[in-house]
């Protein structure tokens, strides 16, 4: 149950190819994260897969079964999108009953179905407002409600969490991995946000221009990522990447340093520079320095610093945390 495998997919809008080809295997209870720029044809992969839009190429096989030529309601698939499309005038309970009330489902289950739901996303109490009474999460809760109550074999997820604040954000984030945990079910979920990837992800896939740039776990991705886009997209703050004889002194066409591999002294070290701009996070300060052997360079210090914007500073990269890339910014 809930296993996703995609064998060459392609899809081409006019003259546009949107995804040349595609190969990805989803596990069952897997919770991948598709993370990718504003473009790169995350949505309509998970659309793909939803059967919301037809292969111009390819297979696509669900439970074991090709599912390519299938519509969305034979594909046992929920999808929750970033606008909540809940009906106004229906109350939380049926807004979750819906689905079931549509495939005629008998009173007494659907009344246990939505209870259950309910419980599970913290909704017992609310299961009689209208969703104009609600909050931002509340209301999201409901749409995943309504997902749940399907018993699909995957969820599929767009950019769930786009329309809510920051800190909403962040809860709902939590609320989602551990109801991941408990229901165990098949979980894409789409987004352009590398944090909600890396917090959320047991296996992210990192799309650029609709190819995979890389598949692997958060930490994989982060460690090792295999080419420039990847090194430059998962980590916050990005990665500092330095070319000419600095990388080449290291074999490479470019080297990579991530902002907490640089150590900063007001003494000595291997690349001088002035501090341009200090962010204080309080948990963290950022340290934005010229250099004049590797340009402008960032680095994360663990609480607070005393240097200031002005001082003269010098920089030394962790060796063993560099990444080192070829002329075709792959990995070597
Ligand atoms: P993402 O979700 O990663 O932001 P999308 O999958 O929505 O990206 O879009 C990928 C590309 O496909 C974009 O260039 C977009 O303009 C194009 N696209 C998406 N849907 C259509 C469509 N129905 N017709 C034509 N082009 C489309
Ligand atoms: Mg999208």
């Amino acid at each position: 149950m809930g296993s996703i495998t995609l064998q060459k997919v392609s899809k081409v809008f006019g003259e546009a190819k949107v995804i040349p080809s595609i190969d990805l295997d989803i596990k069952d209870g897997e919770f991948v994260v598709f993370v990718g720029p504003s473009g790169c044809g995350k949505s309509t992969l998970l659309r793909l897969i939803a059967g919301l839009e037809d292969v111009s190429g390819g297979k696509i096989v669900i439970d074991g079964r090709d599912a390519t030529e299938k519509a969305p309601s034979e594909r046992g698939l929920a999808m929750v999108f970033q606008s909540y499309a809940l009906y106004p005038h229906m109350s939380v309970r049926n807004n979750i009953a819906f689905p079931l009330k549509m495939a005629g489902i008998d009173k007494a289950e659907i009344d246990r179905k939505v209870s259950d739901a309910a419980r599970v996303l913290n909704l017992t109490d609310y299961l009689e407002r209208k969703p104009r009474q609600l909050s931002g999460g509340q209301r999201q809760r409901v749409a995943i409600g309504r997902a749940i109550v399907r018993q699909p074999s995957a969820f599929l997820f767009d950019e769930p969490l786009s329309n809510l604040d920051a800190a909403l954000r962040v809860n709902m984030r939590l609320e989602i991995s551990e109801l991941h945990q408990q229901l165990k079910t098949t979980m894409v979920y789409v987004t352009h946000d590398q944090v909600e990837a890396m917090t959320m992800a047991d296996k992210i896939v990192v799309l650029n221009r609709g190819n995979i740039e890389q598949v692997g776990s958060p930490l994989e991705l982060y460690s090792r990522p295999r080419n420039l886009f990847v090194a430059g997209f998962i980590g916050s703050p990005k990665m500092n990447f330095i070319t000419g004889q600095h990388a080449a002194a290291l074999n490479a066409h470019t080297i990579g340093v991530r902002p907490e591999h640089v150590s900063v002294s007001t003494t000595e070290g291997l690349w001088k520079g002035e501090a341009s701009v200090t962010e204080h996070l309080g948990s963290d300060t950022f340290i934005h320095v010229r250099t004049e052997a590797a340009g402008l360079m960032t680095v994360r210090v663990l609480g607070e610093t005393d240097i200031r914007a002005g001082e003269m500073v010098y920089l030394t990269p962790d060796t063993a945390r560099i990444h080192r890339f070829n002329e075709k910014g792959v990995t070597n």
